[in-house]
């Protein structure tokens, strides 16, 4: 669909300072990406950098969990100026050393529980605002439906209220704290999700950038499809200052992430719009993370595009698969799977609709997997029998 008097008023929200980089308050839509390297292999995260560099990326995440992170992250500050992130998981307490070296922070809400429980979140986000003020570092608040705040997420809450009411409290924390150099991201890898979490955060902040992301879109196309529907949607209606694509993509082509992110950015511009209003898939999906320095084991890409081939025999099934790179993500996402895989270095945790299955080596997942899915089919195909029988017989 094209139209040439397509008008697109972005909401007025306030400009955020990375670096050379600004957010926000009307700037071009800045296009992110992330390494996908181990950050200790310099010289090869240096090469993500610079190839996503190359292709226009004006921010470029790489994962930190350690010290010996921290120290690759100093050599590669020195060989280039791209604007870096930094995405902290569980890592917060690494800030101080970090924060000279990047221009922005992501934290997650839901990731400030795991440790140190004695110390409470909101002394945990002093911490962390403190280090982004005394090294003028931007901030994302990155809230993600696999990974939300217990404490928020409890019982049968829609995870779409608990999301923004994990937001809301951070929001109260960067109020209490005087700390307005701050964007916000409420990611999900239902496109649906997406649009309505950003939407209603966007109406009730407008003056806040948002950071839009489908989280696990998985690979292409199917990837391609999923990022269009949510930022199409979103983009048209002016939300969303800056986005990240993320594919499941081998390390060299990771830089297909810029190339589409910029590529719906200026279809959308142009009023050229290639997805539905909305995702109303049928059939079996298949999510996947974009991997990062994280992953587990480099043989997830593989694993992910053999699950998907051994799986598609069943491309009319209404089943969702998970396949994720590390723990981080891993547990959460899976849970709401009909089948998920979550990597560890030396084996998968394969889960049958949030319960484990067991362990596997990476030599015997495919087999254990197809021979699941197989089951899981069976097991609908019977109980749909039984229920159109039981519906005959009344
Ligand atoms: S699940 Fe783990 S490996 Fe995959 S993108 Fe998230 S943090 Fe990285």
């Amino acid at each position: 669909m094209t139209s040439s008097h397509f008008k697109i008023t972005r909401k007025p929200t306030r400009a955020v300072h990375a670096g050379r980089l600004t957010i926000g308050a009307g700037h071009p839509i800045a296009v992110q990406s992330m390494c996908a390297t181990r950050t200790q292999d310099i010289e090869a995260t240096l090469g993500q950098v610079r190839l996503l560099s190359q292709h226009g990326a004006d921010a470029i995440r790489i994962a930190i969990d350690s010290k010996r992170d921290i120290e690759a992250l100093a050599e590669i500050r020195k060989q280039t100026d791209a604007v870096l992130v930094v995405d902290l998981q569980e890592s917060y307490r690494l800030l101080p050393l970090v924060a000279p070296l990047v221009q922005k922070v992501r934290y997650n809400p839901g990731h400030l529980h795991h440790h140190e429980k004695n110390i409470p979140v909101r002394e945990k986000v002093r911490q962390i605002v403190t280090a982004a003020k005394q090294h003028e570092c931007a901030l994302r608040i990155g809230v993600n439906f696999g990974s939300l705040d217990p404490a928020q997420s409890a019982g049968d809450r829609d995870p779409i209220e608990a999301a923004l009411q994990s937001v809301e409290e951070h929001l109260g924390y960067m109020q209490e704290l005087d700390f307005t150099n701050f964007v916000v991201s409420l990611k999900s890898s239902d496109p649906n999700d997406v649009i309505e979490i950003n939407s209603r955060f966007s109406d009730r902040h407008p003056e806040i950038p948002l950071h839009l992301g489908v989280t696990e879109a998985g690979m292409l196309p199917m990837g391609e499809v999923k990022s269009r529907v949510a930022f199409e949607n979103l983009l048209a209606r002016g939300i969303g200052d800056t986005l990240r694509v993320s594919l499941t993509l081998p390390f060299a082509e990771k830089f297909k992430e810029i190339e589409l992110g910029q590529a719906i950015v200026s279809d959308v511009y142009a009023g050229r719009f290639r997805s539905v209003p909305r995702f109303e898939q049928q059939g079996l999906n298949i999510i996947s993370c974009p991997s990062c320095s994280r992953v587990e084991n480099e043989a997830f890409i593989d694993l992910a595009r053999s699950v998907r081939e051994l799986s598609s025999f069943a491309q009319a099934e209404n089943i969702t698969i998970a396949v994720m790179g590390c723990r981080v993500n891993g547990p959460g996402e899976t849970d709401d799977a009909d089948l998920g895989l979550w990597c560890a270095p030396n084996h998968v945790n394969f889960k049958r609709k949030g319960e484990l299955v067991g362990a596997f080596s990476y030599e015997e997942i495919l087999p254990r997997f197809k021979q699941e899915l197989e089951a899981l089919i069976n097991a609908k195909r019977s109980g749909a029998a039984e229920d159109s029988s039981a519906a005959n017989a009344r």
